[in-house]
């Protein structure tokens, strides 16, 4: 059950042109992330996400492991993106977005995908690893807009956003979900090769806070509008959570609606790597434990289940 509309309902044709000369001027000379790799997607050349004129899609799916205000009864209409702007070293995914697969799919393939999503009931639309394929998300969406699409649309992001990117979606996302894992450049930098990650996420968040502010939660249990946190509890680096959750509560909103993830285990380049020998175990119960202490220590009660 909707009880309000998504933002994106209001958009008319003059501004759908606006954002589709956003798109060809983006692709063109590719600055859809904070890489900004300059290479023109538009002739499919390929920046450092691999992924160039068409976004390739790993799966869709209603998806009914994500948080319950997003999955309801029907599931929340899932979309993975294949490639990645960042190179988690324990990325559960990497076979996906490291080593992008899946169709190449034009935008009216996703459109449709959309558009099956919701006639199986799903509560929104999920796009899962979303940063680097913005622009052809905007044409997806103006596709499945022109053909009947209601339903909420989740960033489910790393956070690793360009704020021009994010100011287009500004009238397109209604949920957004943004993941945040470390507090230091210098972690960032290497477990995930993510040059000035600290500044670009608090500074992402922001943004997203400002369009949709807190998460709207209907009476039935499910997520309207708002910003949604989630927080990954890394082995060995609590004190980065607790810092993390810190600036939440001070710089964001201490009603901010936060999942507290506890399902990081060692995979991927941790295991065969012992540069990365720090955080190949899983954290144990005592730093999740810490890590909820200290959210609500800093005021956040709307931690999830
Ligand atoms: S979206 Fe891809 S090609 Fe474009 S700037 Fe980001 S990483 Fe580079």
């Amino acid at each position: 059950m909707i009880d309000k509309k998504p933002v994106y309902l209001g958009i008319d044709k003059d501004k759908e042109k606006k954002y589709l000369e956003w798109v060809s001027k983006t692709l063109q000379n590719c600055c859809a992330c904070p890489r900004k790799c300059g290479v023109n997607r538009l002739e499919n050349e390929i920046g450092h996400c691999k992924i160039g004129r068409y976004a390739r899609v790993s799966s869709a799916f209603p998806h009914f492991g994500e948080e319950s205000c997003l999955v309801g009864w029907h599931g929340s209409g899932t979309i993975f993106f294949s490639g990645c702007n960042l190179n988690c070293v324990f990325c559960q995914n990497y076979e996906i977005s490291q080593y992008p697969s899946g169709p190449e799919c034009s935008a009216e393939i996703i459109a449709e995908m959309m558009l099956n999503l919701q006639s199986l009931g799903c509560h929104n639309i999920n796009l899962v690893s979303p940063s680097h394929v913005i622009p052809q998300i905007i044409e997806s969406l103006i596709i499945a807009k022109q053909g009947g699409l209601q339903l909420p649309i989740v960033y489910n992001t790393n956070s690793y956003d360009s704020i021009d990117s994010l100011k287009i979606l500004g009238n397109w996302i209604d949920i957004y979900m943004p993941d945040i894992k470390y507090w230091e450049e210098e972690t960032a930098c290497k477990y995930s090769n993510a040059k000035n990650y600290p500044n670009i996420v608090k500074e992402s968040i922001k943004e997203m806070h400002r369009q949709v502010g807190d998460l709207v939660i209907s009476s039935d249990g499910i997520a309207q509008r708002g910003l949604l946190v989630r927080h990954l509890v890394m082995p060995g680096l609590i004190h980065e959570t607790k810092e993390i959750l810190k600036w939440l509560a001070k710089e964001i909103s201490k009603n901010t609606y936060i999942n507290i993830m506890e399902q990081y285990r060692p995979t991927y380049k941790v295991l065969y790597n012992p540069c990365y020998s720090k955080i190949s175990r899983r954290p144990m119960r005592g730093e999740i434990e810490e890590a909820i202490h200290y959210a609500k220590l800093y005021g956040l009660s709307r931690i999830a289940d």
